[in-house]
């Protein structure tokens, strides 16, 4: 049984008030609050553990060295990869994305090469590859999508040339909750022998992920997103590219020998870790993995998919109601727009009412370009939300309205 009021109990930072207001954090796409555990595993590790890992013999950082790997061990069987050297921690999604880029576009891509990227990405799956166009002279395609906000896959599949070399794509947009195909858009592309960069910033938080199942080449997540802690994330790489591929930053940790003649790197999955990594956040990101797979994904991913059915009907309810992104398969997300409020408005207003929601362009301008709007409020959801909070967030969207 999915036992809302314990999970709630979980989360300190649920109790609290706003403007006198019991908080409703509606904000859960930019990042998750943090349950006991996790904020308990950073604080335990600092008090009793802390040492730098991979380079001592002496006990500590024996310690933390076996916590950081039993970690990358976590995170390779909750996507379920195939060996912990596919797994590269990094700062987030953002970084992951940034590795990829580099990296790859570095060995595989030169001038008149075509990255293929959807209308939906959030920036930080847009602008590497400008960085790298303006760089390397690559060029970029665009999947088109339908008014429900899905992507035209008759479309995807006219978009793939003699020079495309990688598909990155969101697996769930930020901004209209669309659940992408991944897996099959994944099959076309590999039946053109082209990669793909899955951008998992929305997905992993909301539903069971198997790299293996999606056959995914490259899989990015954010830690803060379900849970975990702020600063870490991951990039998932099968290990057939990943030891193709460059490093991404040089220094310590992904070296096995220097001399001023000739650097030696390490081996996966270190090539791609230099510097010291945030240790203790990779085992508050692994102690935030068991926390929610000991509620498993689909059960979490079962009381997200009934909220959003549940907040959908309730918000269309109201008049001049727009809501952004009705795809058949839409995940915990809803953006929408209230007659000639201005979202910010709306949002300032819901506030007040200690209610937590995202405004604005949700980092996704292009696709703000496209729907031909601004920006949108966005309310979204995670596994502590309930149906209450989402009658808050419908009555206080009825008091703003009646306001204006
Ligand atoms: N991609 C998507 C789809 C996102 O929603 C976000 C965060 N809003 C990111 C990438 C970037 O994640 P981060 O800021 O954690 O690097």
């Amino acid at each position: 049984m999915y036992d809302i009021q314990k999970i709630r109990e979980d989360f300190p930072i649920l109790q609290r008030e706003v403007y006198g207001k019991p908080l409703i954090y509606l904000d859960n796409g930019a990042t998750t609050q943090k349950p006991r555990c996790v904020v308990d595993a950073i604080t335990e590790e600092y008090y009793s553990v802390n040492a730098n890992v991979h380079r001592g013999v002496h006990f500590l950082s024996q310690q933390a060295t076996e916590l950081h790997e039993a970690s990358r061990e976590t995170v390779r069987k909750f996507l379920n990869a195939k060996s912990s050297n596919e797994i590269i921690f990094t700062r987030g999604t953002t970084e992951s994305i940034n590795l990829l880029v580099t990296s790859f576009g570095e060995e595989f891509m030169s001038e008149g090469d075509e990255v293929i990227v959807s209308v939906m990405e959030h920036h930080s799956n847009i602008v590497p590859w400008q960085m790298l166009a303006a760089r390397k002279g690559i060029s970029i395609k665009v999947i088109p999508m339908n008014d429900k906000g899905e992507l035209l896959q008759d479309e995807y599949a006219k978009l793939f040339s003699d020079r495309t070399k990688i598909v990155a794509v969101t697996h769930v947009s930020n901004v209209l909750g669309t659940v992408n195909p991944v897996k099959e858009m994944i099959a076309v592309a590999h039946a053109h022998g082209v990669p793909v960069m899955v951008d998992g910033a929305q997905s992993v938080p909301h539903m069971k992920v198997d790299v293996r199942d999606l056959d995914a080449d490259f899989y990015a997540f954010s830690g803060h997103k379900i849970y975990g802690p702020t600063g870490v994330g991951v990039l998932y790489g099968k290990e057939e590219w990943l030891d193709k591929l460059p490093p991404y930053q040089g220094g310590g940790e992904m070296i096995q020998t220097v001399s001023f003649e000739k650097t030696v790197f390490n081996e996966l999955p270190f090539k791609f870790e230099a510097g010291t990594p945030d240790y203790i956040g990779t085992t508050a990101l692994a102690r935030a993995l068991d926390y929610v797979s000991a509620i498993e994904m689909d059960h979490i991913n079962a009381h997200e998919r009934e909220l959003t059915v549940y907040a959908m009907q309730q918000l269309k309810r109201i008049p001049d109601m727009r809501i952004f992104g009705e795809a058949e398969n839409k995940d915990a997300v809803i953006s929408f727009l209230v007659g000639n409020i201005h979202h910010l408005d709306m949002g300032t207003l819901l506030d007040r009412l200690g209610i937590a929601v995202r405004t604005g362009h949700h980092c996704a301008q292009p696709l703000m370009q496209r729907l031909g709007i601004e920006g949108t409020v966005r309310a979204s959801f995670a596994l502590y939300n309930t149906k209450e909070e989402v009658d808050a967030l419908v009555a206080g969207i009825e008091r703003v309205r009646k306001m204006f």
